[in-house]
């Protein structure tokens, strides 16, 4: 059981099911009671408490994007009528827009599990890096932290100087804040003359709030021998989803019901497809169900090798905006340059048209070499493009080196709406 942060980690699916059916069930009652907000989107959909059983009965509901949360907090400060006004509230955090949020109660589990799975703990001394103004992140993620009984040292965006300083005085283990600004407190401490491998106790790192990028995952873990993990979260919902040591996926935080959802029409994709992730913090303070993040992923619903039972998800893809459908299915420049980084930065550009009524996806690629459209390369190449897009190719093209220039659009959506 030590491998787990508490037994729901481990629960079937049924069971967790079950469990978040009922929170939910809960959350939307009391909301409905405490909040005229709530209330006002129930009757304006015409639907009832009662008609919300389970997860499934969310799409009855609409999805808040921030944009539209700022518009209902500038309408109805400070939470746009979405709080509890029974319970007293600990904290207030803001976010751009600006967004305010009331914090959840100090007994939520918020970014413990992920430093769980990062293997953080009792004998960690942890450098918070993240700031501890206004914004939710560095007070979360150190309560998180204390949760896990690691010794937390606030450092917040001191500069990097600082920070160095720390992680040698204090023998610092464990760094908790952006990977940019991990690798320019390395920097510095080289140009001060250390060696970060050597010289430090610095073993792992967890990050959050920017995507972490193949090259500079590769460069901590063997130039520096430091640990990497990535969490995902927002203000609005807390944490959401956190990496475990297979590195294979982001495990879904008990505490949170996620949906991949279509952006245009709000309802769910089939599992594996890519969409928008659609968060409802299961809480009794805070009302806002169906979060629209922004952010675009797929779920893994395969059994991950540390025994967690939860749902992955693939990581981020992107933002909404820059997906493009074809044939109902969502694909992001994010997902062509892994398929780029696969074949050895390739270049290439996908090309969506239309023949009919039929979405046409043709993909152009250089022939940097011989062996570029060889058959089994071709079968190769179709095969990732479709386990990673999970959309079919119907034309390959091979076009002269320099053809594509770095500057040009990864995809071209040339159908006419
Ligand atoms: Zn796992």
């Amino acid at each position: 059981m030590n491998r787990l942060f508490d037994k729901k980690e481990a629960w079937t699916n049924k069971k967790r099911k079950a469990t978040q059916d009922e929170l939910l069930v809960n959350m939307v009652k009391l909301g409905y009671k405490k909040s005229a907000r709530v209330k006002q989107i129930f009757d304006e959909h015409k639907i009832k408490p009662i008609n919300i059983k389970s997860r499934e009965d969310l799409e009855k509901l609409p999805v808040t994007s921030r944009e539209r949360l700022v518009d209902m907090e500038l309408q109805e400060p400070p939470y746009a009528g979405l709080s509890n006004p029974s319970i007293s509230i600990d904290r207030i955090f803001t976010s751009p827009g600006p967004v305010y949020e009331p914090h959840l109660a100090e007994s939520d589990n918020l970014w413990a599990r992920a430093f769980f799975a990062a293997g953080i703990g009792p004998n960690d001394i942890a450098l918070n890096a993240f700031s501890y103004h206004l914004v939710a992140a560095g007070l979360t993620f150190h309560s998180g932290l204390r949760k896990v009984g690691a010794t937390v040292v606030p450092s917040g965006t001191s500069s990097s100087q600082i920070q160095v300083q720390l992680i040698k005085d204090l023998k610092v283990t464990a760094y908790v804040g952006t990977p940019s600004f991990l690798s320019s407190i390395i920097a510095k401490a080289t140009e001060m003359g250390f060696d970060f491998k050597k010289d430090f106790g610095l073993k792992k790192a967890c990050f959050a709030a920017e995507p972490l990028f193949p090259d500079m995952r590769r460069s901590f873990e063997k130039d520096y021998g430091i640990d990497t993990y990535q969490m995902y979260g927002a203000t609005e919902v807390g944490d959401v989803a956190y990496e475990c040591s297979q590195k294979n996926g982001w495990h879904i935080c008990e505490e949170t019901i996620v949906e991949i959802v279509d952006p245009a029409t709000g309802k769910n994709v089939a599992d594996g497809e890519l969409g928008e992730i659609v968060v409802t913090r299961l809480n009794e303070i805070f009302f806002l169900l169906r979060f629209g993040t922004g952010d675009l992923s797929r779920i893994i619903t395969d059994q991950c090798k540390c025994g967690r039972t939860s749902y992955r998800l693939a990581g981020i893809a992107g933002r909404i905006g820059d997906a493009v459908k074809v044939r109902g299915l969502f694909i992001a420049p994010s997902q062509l340059k892994m398929i780029q980084a696969k074949f050895n930065n390739l270049p290439l550009q996908v090309l969506v048209s239309r023949v009919g009524n039929d979405d046409v996806l043709k993909v152009r690629a250089e022939k940097v070499n011989p062996e570029i459209g060889t058959a089994v390369w071709e079968e190769k190449f179709k095969t990732i493009f479709r386990e990673i897009c999970t959309v079919r190719i119907d034309q390959l093209e091979y076009v002269s080196v320099g053809s594509i220039k770095p500057e040009d659009k990864l995809i071209i959506d040339q159908r006419k709406w």
